[in-house]
């Protein structure tokens, strides 16, 4: 039977106690392996810019970016950035085609498109000293701001992750932290905010929801950090400001987060989409994805926790972590999206939260496990080096294992 798991049992020891010390040696060396494997393996030129940041090119001139940054690279950071623009450069080649010749939605998408390389070459550019090159990209970001404000910008489901709203305000947000600016002001913001609230409202009465914010992506209701309403209620809560001066939203997306929290299972994990909610799908084949389920629903359910201080939130984020723990040493490769990596996130994401070891030991777990024999038999994902599916985002979390105070899943911060 366990052949046709999703999931690797998970045989690993669990947390005896005691401090838990990451070894930076053993994890810089596996880093830096990772990084020769990419830059093997992953050629340079074009073909290779399909997918943003989530399977393109671009997505390695963001995992370089993150290391540049890290005192245990201080030697490397030079080399690393340089690294970082010749992933670039095809990556803006590529957008500028798109920008003259693509659909709306392909320029406008963070995750999926250009929203996400101007972010990146924006943060590079100005990593490298070329002020002008930076506000260059920070405008023609800016710029996209104008697309996606109006409610029903995009008809297949414009609020979520990948090519929507919220996708796009993470961008924002991670431009103000790496720029040190709010590259688009208040008033866009709150606009962009409003139109969400006013999307999953028209949704959720035209559809009689249960929930009184809820979305479509190509027709599915789904509810991960994806295309789903937790990705979407996350973003929400990560702009204090305006959720300070809009009491009435405030409101609903505390309702739809506890109808949301309703349906985390009893193993701790939650449904992919409203559709599996009655004719659920069997504890065996159910999805525990940082996309689908509960790897990325936690990110929601700790900022809920943070904003609410609601301790209900924190144990539906115990939960998370406990399922995770169980199903989560993925078949589908070492990635972040659907992969190991992306459960080790998950421990990184309660150990900050909570400061407890026991995460931290986790996460530590994990990652040996990417190196198990065991592990050689998982799948080789469709996009091997991307940071979403592939080695650039095990990059990311193998690095954020030697500073875990710091660590946080690629665009999606809590903290
Ligand atoms: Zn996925």
């Amino acid at each position: 039977m366990s052949t046709h798991k999703r999931y690797f049992v998970n045989n690993l020891p669990d947390y005896g106690g005691g401090d838990v010390i990451p070894d930076k040696g053993e994890i810089k060396r596996q880093t830096v392996a990772l990084v020769q494997t990419i830059r093997h393996k992953w050629h340079r030129h074009r073909q290779n810019c399909d997918g943003g940041l989530y399977v393109g090119l671009v997505g390695a001139a963001y995992m370089f970016y993150r290391l540049s940054k890290m005192p245990e690279f201080a030697e490397e950071r030079d080399r690393f950035l340089e690294q970082a623009m010749e992933y670039l450069e095809p990556a803006l080649e590529e957008a500028s085609y798109t920008k003259g010749h693509g659909k709306k939605v392909d320029v406008v998408a963070f995750l999926l498109g250009n929203a996400g390389v101007y972010a990146v070459a924006a943060v590079i550019f100005k990593a490298l000293g070329n002020i002008k090159e930076s506000e260059k990209y920070v405008s023609e970001f800016k710029h996209l701001a104008a697309t996606i404000t109006p409610v029903n910008w995009f008809s297949r489901g414009g609020d979520e992750f990948l090519v929507g709203r919220s996708g796009y305000l993470a961008g924002a947000l991670w431009l103000h932290s790496e720029l040190n600016q709010d590259v688009l002001g208040e008033s866009a913001v709150s606009a962009i905010l409003d139109a969400m609230v006013e999307s999953g409202q028209q949704y959720a009465h035209h559809h009689r929801s249960r929930i009184p914010l809820m979305y479509q992506y190509y027709g599915t209701e789904y509810l991960g950090a994806a295309h789903g309403l937790a990705g979407i209620l996350h973003m929400m809560l990560s702009f204090p400001l305006w959720l300070s001066s809009r009491p009435h939203a405030k409101e609903l997306i505390r309702k739809s987060l506890d109808a949301l929290l309703a349906l985390q299972t009893p193993g701790g994990n939650f449904p992919c989409a409203m559709d599996e909610i009655d004719g659920q799908r069997p504890p065996e084949d159910e999805l525990v994805h940082w996309c689908h389920g509960a790897p990325g629903t936690v990110y929601l359910l700790a900022k809920a926790y943070m904003v609410y201080e609601d301790k209900r939130y924190l144990e539906a984020c115990i939960k998370c972590g406990e399922i995770t723990w169980l199903k989560g040493l993925l078949k589908k490769g070492p990635g972040i999206c659907h992969g190991v990596a992306g459960s080790g996130y998950v421990f990184l994401t309660l150990y900050r939260l909570t400061g407890d070891a026991f995460h931290l030991h986790r996460a530590i777990q994990f990652f040996r496990f990417i190196y198990s024999s065991e592990f050689k038999q998982a799948r080789t994902p469709d996009s091997p080096y991307s940071l979403y599916e592939g080695l650039a985002g095990t990059a990311c979390f193998i690095s954020d294992l030697m500073n875990p105070e710091q660590s946080s899943f690629p665009f999606f911060r809590v903290f």
